[in-house]
């Protein structure tokens, strides 16, 4: 058996023709930037996520670099963030050539400790970006009240996370603005490079559409210095074809994590625990286990291809050499970088499968 990580083919053998028909009527019409079929998904992805806006951009990584830009984050100002997520999380905030405040996990969920950011936030602080890790919500009510406080914004990453949720309201909404990326092997994924900033502030719904296009207001009249980072018309197509099955791809994750901690139940794997009143999307599926490399070479000789997300902490990689963080500086992100081991994720997996890779899972980390 070959099971990857994450498996599009698998969705486009199901959707591949749907998908080419949308495709060609854009063909047809040519309007390839700001077109009908982004103005539409911009709509439908605002209702999904229930905000009032929605702006789509050239990727996750720009939407959260415009996101800080809206609300005015530049030189001199901390931007605080978590230590374990993947580094476009922070290459937003130094590209605006503010600094990059990081701090540990908290250990059962996986995302942004909380208590921590109490401890750095600072009058300099201008936003906290808590991410959605590997799709289950930060513990946004403790981010809201601290930031409240401080009078600093909230952005959240939600990148891994379309359609999670903390206690019945969507990521997206529940802090200032949220981003999202549409990489291909997100939970929602486009054909390439795609992203989103969802919102209810009306004003930074308009300030968001300026800088994405030049930063005109209308044609040529140009307010501020802008960007050219705009979701194609072509991506928004695929994408709401995608849309209408996120809610049951998003459920068909939930039921393989269900069973994924049924069958593995008995074991020493250490299985993700999920905090009351959220709704995890299980964009990855990360367990702890002892002598990672030899569990992932095992499982690798019998077919199955499994990930480290992320296998270097960010503070610790050598483009954060400026940040001066020592090993020790985040022990839960610096040891759980140790162990963590995503398996197979995705809505088309198998009960065969699951039961196959947890089966030769058991055949190498005795429990
Ligand atoms: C994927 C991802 C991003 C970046 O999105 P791109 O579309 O690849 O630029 C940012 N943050 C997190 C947590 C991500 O998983």
């Amino acid at each position: 058996m070959q099971i990857p990580l994450v498996d599009l083919k698998a969705q486009y053998e199901l959707i591949g023709h749907e998908i080419e028909d949308k495709i060609r009527a854009v063909f047809k019409k040519c309007d390839f930037i700001l077109g009908e079929e982004l103005a539409l998904f911009e709509k439908e992805f605002a209702e999904f996520c229930q905000v009032s806006f929605a702006i789509g951009v050239g990727s996750g990584s720009d939407a959260l670099y415009l996101a800080l830009h809206a609300v005015g984050v530049g030189p001199g100002d901390e931007v605080i963030t978590q230590a374990n997520t993947f580094i476009a999380t922070l290459l937003a905030i130094s590209r605006l050539g503010a600094k990059v405040v990081l701090v540990d996990i908290n250990p059962y969920t996986y995302t942004i400790n909380t208590e921590q950011i109490k401890q750095v936030i600072t009058d300099r602080t201008k936003a906290i970006i808590p991410v959605h890790l590997y799709g289950q919500p930060a513990n946004m009510a403790p981010i809201l009240e601290i930031a409240d406080k401080y009078r600093c914004w909230v952005i959240e990453d939600a990148c891994q996370a379309h359609g999670a949720e903390y206690k019945g309201r969507r990521v997206g909404s529940i802090g200032h603005l949220g981003c999202f990326s549409f990489y291909p092997g997100k939970n929602l994924g486009a054909m390439g490079d795609g992203g989103m900033i969802v919102t209810n502030d009306s004003k930074m719904a308009e300030k968001i559409k300026m800088l994405r296009n030049y930063g005109q207001k209308e044609k040529y009249i140009h307010q501020v210095q802008g960007f050219n980072s705009r979701l194609d018309t072509l991506q928004a197509a695929v994408l709401r074809v995608k849309l209408k099955y996120l809610e049951k791809w998003n459920e068909l994750r939930k039921n393989h994590a269900d069973y994924y901690k049924e069958i593995l139940a008995d074991t020493e794997v250490v299985l993700p625990s999920e905090m009351a009143f959220v709704k995890h999307v299980y964009h990855l599926f990360v367990v702890r286990v002892r002598n990672r490399s030899s569990v992932q070479k095992y499982l690798a000789s019998k077919g199955i291809v499994t990930g480290i997300h992320y296998p270097i902490p960010v503070h610790l990689a050598d483009a954060y050499k400026s940040l001066n963080l020592q090993s020790g500086s985040f022990p839960i992100t610096e040891q759980y970088s140790q162990a963590i081991l995503s398996l197979p994720m995705y809505p088309e997996l198998t009960a065969n499968q699951i039961s196959y890779i947890v089966d030769s899972l058991k055949e190498i980390h005795h429990g």
